[in-house]
């Protein structure tokens, strides 16, 4: 796959594809979106929202989530704030995702099944480190999105000025629905 994939970038190169998609880095909707890494959003969400190469910050994982109060995402957001001039942002979950009813002791029993020993999973989770709840999922996606609308708000590093709202998208439509805080 990757042979082809470097293939076709060669073509679109050379065939000057890249002209509809100049832009710069900063967003020009000053908008900044938490969504997921669902494959089934990577043009529908965009398509969706109206928004083009250059209008946006989009942020993405499994599930949409912060995570971690100090982790990659809010350091993104943070970069999106102080450096590219973003003013507001939207999390943003899915119906049917794939991180809804995931389980973190179910995942484990798979890493083992491929070969990664239980011996250093129990040392890491000796390190203070919980696997178990770092892989495991949410119950629900609306509760998933209201939960990381308030921890962004609530971060001791968040900027007061910016506004932060949740929504769900139907993986299907693309119907956006603002999740109730
Ligand atoms: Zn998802």
């Amino acid at each position: 796959m990757i042979d082809e994939i470097m293939e076709f970038n060669r073509k679109f190169v050379e065939s000057r594809g890249y002209e509809p998609y100049l832009t710069s880095k900063y967003p020009d909707k000053k908008l900044a979106v938490l969504t997921c890494m669902d494959t089934r959003l990577i043009e529908l969400l965009p398509a969706a929202l109206g928004i083009r190469n250059g209008d946006a910050k989009i942020i993405k994982n499994a599930g949409g989530v912060t995570n971690h109060p100090y982790g990659s995402v809010m350091r993104s957001l943070l970069v999106g704030i102080l450096e590219l001039g973003v003013e507001e942002i939207m999390v943003i979950g899915h119906t049917d995702c794939g991180v809804q009813g995931m389980d973190g002791k179910e995942m484990l029993k798979k890493l083992e099944e491929r070969g990664v020993s239980r011996e250093h999973m129990d040392i890491i989770c000796h390190s203070g480190v919980d696997l178990e709840k770092w892989l495991g999922g949410f119950s629900s996606v609306e509760t998933s999105v209201r939960e990381t609308v308030k921890s962004l708000k609530e971060h001791p590093l968040m900027p007061k000025d910016i506004r932060i709202s949740g929504f769900i998208m139907d993986s299907v439509t693309g119907k956006l629905t603002r999740a109730e805080e």
